[in-house]
């Protein structure tokens, strides 16, 4: 009951890259950077594993960012011009690639950390990919001129890399689709199946974040304007509970997600949001296993895996050690409380 989990990103330490920032400059290059990535990504499979998480993952250590680490490998893409552009409905300004010819997959994305995670741990291992939609948002198109055709031809590219992952021993592939939150309408009309195309012929459990993001101003700010019931999921849920995805990460602690909104994904597994990542203040064991209680008003136990709210990028790293283990004996606590 409740195996935990976490939404994706870890801190990167600062032999790695610069620290504190979302879309950090790495601190070395070329095999010694290849060997840096892969330490880092062992530093935090262990320390998943000692704070007592089920699930484990790479922590996102090898990306600098969690949509442009797979967009490197892909052919079509220009890279050298990048242009800014306002993302996630003008929420922010980004510097993004442009999309100038057909895509394709120039070889795999993530072999080399998959493998390595797979290698080095027995637990359940986890590996998130950017959603369809959410690179669509994350790019400028000069190319296929239509949203929901870019979000096609990305969807195939995902599935050529997802089905190698579980080849690669992967049990959980999730992919992020913050932008299901800003889009609903369009998550509804196209977003899901991107998503499901994304997924198909996949045999291991599959899943999908959607989030109110990192914990940056612009996020925060962001929220402060969406009142006092955050009703975004109430779009978005039905089209996924029909969904052939098995899995929904949701932000839970500390937003103003309605709870009740968590039974519109009857018949799913519901990671739900135990840890905030937009404070540095630890939760403890108790308050995580109060929020589990809460939930359990709306998803069976069966079906309730404790995770975070989000990544947690551009935490300290400290903070971010001390809030998987409140994640882990909240989870344990709970088992006590609600078996
Ligand atoms: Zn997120």
């Amino acid at each position: 009951m409740f195996p935990t989990t976490i939404a994706g990103s870890l801190p990167k330490p600062e032999w790695l890259a610069e620290t504190g920032k979302l879309w950090p400059q790495w601190c070395a290059e070329g095999a010694e950077l290849a060997q840096r990535k892969l330490d880092a990504t062992l530093l935090w499979i262990k320390l998943q594993e000692d704070a007592g998480l089920s699930i484990v993952g790479d922590g996102e250590q090898s990306r600098q960012h969690f949509v442009h680490g797979f967009l490197e490998r892909v052919e079509g893409i220009d890279f050298e011009h990048k242009v800014k552009m306002g993302i996630r409905d003008n929420r922010y300004d980004a510097m993004v690639p442009q999309v100038v010819a057909p895509l394709r997959l120039a070889g795999r994305v993530h072999a080399e950390e998959a493998r390595w995670c797979r290698a080095h741990t027995t637990r359940r291992l986890k590996f998130t990919l950017p959603g369809p939609m959410t690179i669509v948002d994350t790019v400028a198109d000069r190319h296929y001129g239509d949203r929901a055709t870019l979000a096609m031809a990305f969807a195939d590219l995902l599935n050529q890399e997802a089905l190698a992952l579980q080849a690669d021993g992967v049990d959980v592939i999730q992919f992020d689709e913050p932008a299901f939150n800003v889009y609903m309408q369009d998550a509804v009309d196209w977003g899901v199946a991107a998503l499901e195309r994304a997924a198909r012929g996949l045999a291991c459990t599959t899943a999908v974040h959607i989030c109110y993001g990192y914990g940056i101003k612009a996020n925060l700010d962001w929220k402060r304007s969406l009142g006092a019931q955050w009703r975004q999921y109430e779009q978005v849920f039905p089209a996924l509970a029909k969904s052939s995805i098995k899995q929904v990460s949701l932000e839970c602690i500390h937003s103003q997600v309605p709870p009740e909104l968590m039974a519109l994904l009857d018949g799913k597994d519901v990671m739900v949001g135990v840890i905030d990542v937009a404070s540095d203040a630890v939760e403890s064991a108790e308050e995580v296993a109060d929020t589990i209680g809460r939930a359990l008003q709306f998803v069976h136990r069966e079906r309730l895996l404790p995770c975070t709210n989000c990544g947690m990028a551009p935490m300290a790293r400290g903070v971010a050690e001390a809030k998987l283990r409140a994640l882990a004996q909240g989870a344990a606590l709970a088992r006590e409380r609600y078996a």
